[in-house]
């Protein structure tokens, strides 16, 4: 599999596992980037009692489950970028949410411009807030669906990388990410282990927007008990203007879903 699953699979010298981990013991990470996590996780914290930003509500499964989740993917992140560009590399993260994992990657990462997507008006204003608060020069938000901004001719195949975390089904996230992402650029999108109707109808949408399932690597355990697989998809061939298909429909009619009231893969 290209990529090799040794680029993909972090390990994580800063949890032995099951023990309490601070932020302020991540490695490779300035004081200044600390503390820009620790504000954003004390501003999640606080703001999830009044809005709705996502499902973990305690300050520890904050910084567990949504911080250290998200600090994994800046290396598998880093391994599928060329070491020269000649430009900033450019990374989507669709549904955003409350900001992850893109705002996490864009204070670990400030090399790289992020684009923060969601289509809740109340959470993107939230990270925007954030944004400014901590000075991020490298982020900037978009409160839209993807269906939308990828017809947008400024945006579709416009990024190197797109990452999603807690969105949608597997081919879901396939149909609107590879027509944001450059011919060669890469999906990102970690998910649970049992995924395998998901893979199995992810390949289908791959093949059909132009791309290829390179690997679903398992992740190793950060601490946060919960095993999660890294699904890596790379943009192989254009995708046909036909994706993504209207708002709503790759996700409640998945491409390659076999069912009767699923969609059989043809535009
Ligand atoms: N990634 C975040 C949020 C998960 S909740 C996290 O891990 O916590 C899913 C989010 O995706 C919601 O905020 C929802 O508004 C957004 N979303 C769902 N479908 C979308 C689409 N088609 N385009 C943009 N945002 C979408």
């Amino acid at each position: 599999m290209e990529g090799g699953s040794g680029a993909v699979v972090t390990s994580d010298p800063r949890s032995p596992e099951g023990k309490e981990a601070r932020l302020s013991s991540l490695p490779d990470l300035s004081e200044r980037q600390q503390l820009q996590l620790d504000t954003f996780r004390d501003a999640l914290f606080e703001h999830n009692k009044t809005t709705n930003l996502t499902a973990i509500r305690d300050l520890d499964g904050i910084e567990r489950r949504l911080i250290r989740e998200s600090v994994r993917l800046v290396r598998p992140l880093e391994s599928v970028l060329p070491p020269e560009m000649g430009r900033r590399p450019r990374v989507l993260d669709i549904g955003t949410g409350g900001g992850l994992p893109g705002l996490v990657l864009a204070i670990a990462l400030p090399d790289i411009d992020f684009t923060l997507l969601d289509a809740t008006g109340k959470k993107i204003a939230f990270v925007q807030r954030v944004i400014d608060q901590i000075g991020l020069t490298n982020a900037r938000t978009i409160h839209d669906r993807a269906e939308a901004i990828a017809r947008d001719p400024a945006l579709r195949e416009a990024f190197d990388i797109a990452v999603a975390r807690a969105v949608t089904s597997l081919p879901a996230l396939i149909e609107l990410g590879l027509p944001l992402v450059r011919l060669g650029g890469h999906l990102l999108l970690p998910k649970g282990t049992a995924i395998d109707d998901e893979l199995r109808e992810g390949k289908i949408a791959a093949a059909t927007v132009g791309g290829r399932i390179l690997h679903a690597a398992k992740l190793p355990e950060a601490g946060s008990g919960i095993a999660t697989r890294l699904v890596m998809v790379k943009k192989t061939a254009p995708t046909s203007e036909t994706y993504p298909r209207r708002a709503g429909l790759p996700s409640r009619s998945p491409l390659g879903r076999d069912s009767g009231k699923g969609h059989t893969g043809l535009p």
